[in-house]
């Protein structure tokens, strides 16, 4: 087999650029054309993972098939690649730090001393090739975090300066940056590139190509001077223009032809056509949808949207399914009180509550279950949000008013969600999260398997508590459908009410397996719940 390419994906002049999405654009590009790609993102930051990290700092935590919580981004590589991603997928500084101390630790340095080079970016390096080495990939695209100049994005530029002497013909450098575009003068200003592309001359790296986010054309004179002050050939200056969705992106990249210039720059056949008719199918169900439906999605952390970013947009991918839009109304579970559930739910088609940790806003997820179950109104709870759902039951149905989560109350005297005991001891060592990919049996009557159409799937988590075995009974002779089961530990994964359209809760995270190509059959249920109870009104 031919060796594997390595493509960095750097940023310059400003963060939020969107590296994330061009690299996943080329990716899906090169994946069109049958090649085997995947992307990987090294993050600058010193926390070890983003497990624990605010999701008002950094948006949601992904987390992957191997229960790695990881950068949101690995969610957007999954959504357009269709392919799960790993823990090797993410790196992060204080990973390698850690890694490179337990090393010294263990005297694998022989007494040297330990320095930024060679060892901190020989473990950088390492990373990055661990994905080349398995054979698996044509292409390994490296998303580098941060912006090109920042103090603690060094020791990766240097890491990508030594790897392109190393790796000779099969390295590239793509550098994503912005054109600003000046009203008062009417013309786009390339000199905030021309210093970002000399920052990492500076360091010793050439991109080969430049990737220009604009608001507006760039034109050939544009491209010309660019190419001129920056040393990269003028068909690789490629216009990144605003879009109106991130799925246009891979249109718009080939139509700037990125993939052919990559395959150009390593000399490998770029005839063939990719196959992108599936994802333009996508693309016209999405931009011309036949009804708009509102969902209320509940949480406490609504003011930072990133947050939820694999819940909005597994609807974009499940309304596309269902040629709708889905329209999100954002309500905060901190606000949400039984008084007033009527005035801010008011017209919605459905109602998603969502993941979450701790008592903030929890009561506010309980008192929204309560008004969706008695209203009728389709209704998806997602972790907390299924949490939720099972202490609505057991306070409002069986009338067990202390019923709650030890997570909240602990001294409960109905504790339906509860540490499980094989867990207890374990809180002390401080491990107890469930997480990654675990399997779940479905009951063959329920809205679960019609759904899914099948009875065994495997869902990921990212929890502590668990649904209390000990009320199962109760609770199930009360009218709740507990229909999706842990094979391995009998733990409840699924409870759903009957004799309402559309009433599922599930303890995992529906949300990371959502893609454009493969739409999560439960948010695609639900939005068709939500769509029929719209026409039904
Ligand atoms: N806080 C709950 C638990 O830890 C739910 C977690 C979540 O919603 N991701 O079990």
């Amino acid at each position: 087999m031919a060796s594997t390419k390595y493509i960095f994906v750097t940023g310059g002049v400003t963060s939020s650029l969107g590296k994330g999405i061009i690299s996943a654009s080329l990716a899906t590009l090169l994946q069109a054309r049958g090649y085997r790609v995947t992307i990987q993102k090294l993050d600058p930051y010193i926390n070890v993972d983003p497990g624990t990290l605010n999701p008002y700092e950094h948006g949601e935590c992904y987390v992957t098939e191997d229960g790695a919580e990881t950068d949101l981004d690995l969610g957007h590589y999954e959504r357009f690649l269709n392919r799960p991603t790993s823990q090797g997928n993410n790196v992060t500084t204080g990973r390698i730090y850690q890694s490179v101390i337990d090393k010294e630790r263990r005297g694998d340095f022989l007494g040297k001393t330990v320095q930024v080079i060679p060892h901190i970016t020989d473990e950088i390096k390492s990373r990055i090739r661990i994905l080349g080495d398995t054979g698996n990939f044509n292409f390994v695209i490296t998303e580098i975090g941060g912006t090109v100049g920042d103090i603690e994005a060094l020791p990766y530029i240097e890491s990508v300066r030594q790897l392109k002497w190393e790796l000779e013909n099969d390295c590239m450098v793509v550098h994503l940056t912005l054109l600003p575009f000046l009203r008062v003068t009417g013309e786009l200003k390339t000199k905030p590139t021309q210093h970002s592309v000399k920052t990492m001359l500076e360091s010793g790296v050439q991109p080969d190509v430049l990737v220009c986010r604009s608001e507006h054309s760039v034109d050939a004179d544009i491209r010309k001077k660019l190419a001129l002050f920056t040393n990269v050939r003028p068909r690789n200056v490629i216009e990144s223009r605003d879009a109106s969705t991130i799925y246009e992106l891979p249109i718009m990249m080939y139509k700037e032809k990125l993939d052919e210039v990559v395959l150009d720059h390593f000399l490998m056949e770029s005839k063939i056509q990719p196959d992108l008719n599936r994802w333009k199918d996508f693309l016209s169900r999405l931009q011309y949808p036949k009804r708009i439906l509102e969902i209320g999605l509940v949480g406490k952390y609504v003011e930072l949207k990133d947050s939820y970013k694999s819940i909005t947009e597994s609807f974009i991918h499940a309304g596309a399914a269902n040629e709708v839009e889905v329209k999100v109304r954002w309500i905060h579970s901190e606000h949400l009180t039984p008084e007033n559930a009527t005035e801010l739910c008011k017209g919605l088609d459905g109602i998603l509550v969502a993941p979450g940790f701790g008592e903030r806003g929890f009561e506010g997820k309980v008192a929204t279950v309560q008004y969706a179950r008695e209203q009728k109104i389709p209704y998806f709870g997602i972790c907390y949000g299924m949490q939720a759902a099972v202490i609505e039951y057991a306070r409002n149905v069986l009338g067990w008013s202390d019923a709650s989560t030890t997570e909240v109350h602990p001294d409960s005297t109905k504790p339906v969600i509860a540490l499980m005991d094989e867990q207890m001891h374990i809180t002390d060592m401080g491990g107890t999260m469930r997480l990654g990919a675990q399997k779940c049996t479905l009951d063959e009557g329920s809205k679960a398997f019609e759904a899914y159409g099948e009875t065994i799937i495997s869902e990921r988590h990212r929890h502590r508590y668990e649904f209390n075995n000990e009320y199962k009974e109760e609770l199930v002779a009360a009218g709740l459908h507990t229909s999706g089961i842990n094979p391995d530990s009998g733990l409840v994964e699924i409870v759903e009410v009957q004799d309402h359209p559309f009433f599922i809760g599930v303890q995992y995270h529906p949300e990371y397996k959502s893609t454009v190509l493969n739409p999560h059959p439960l948010f695609v249920s639900f939005v068709r719940a939500a769509d029929e109870y719209r026409q039904n009104k």
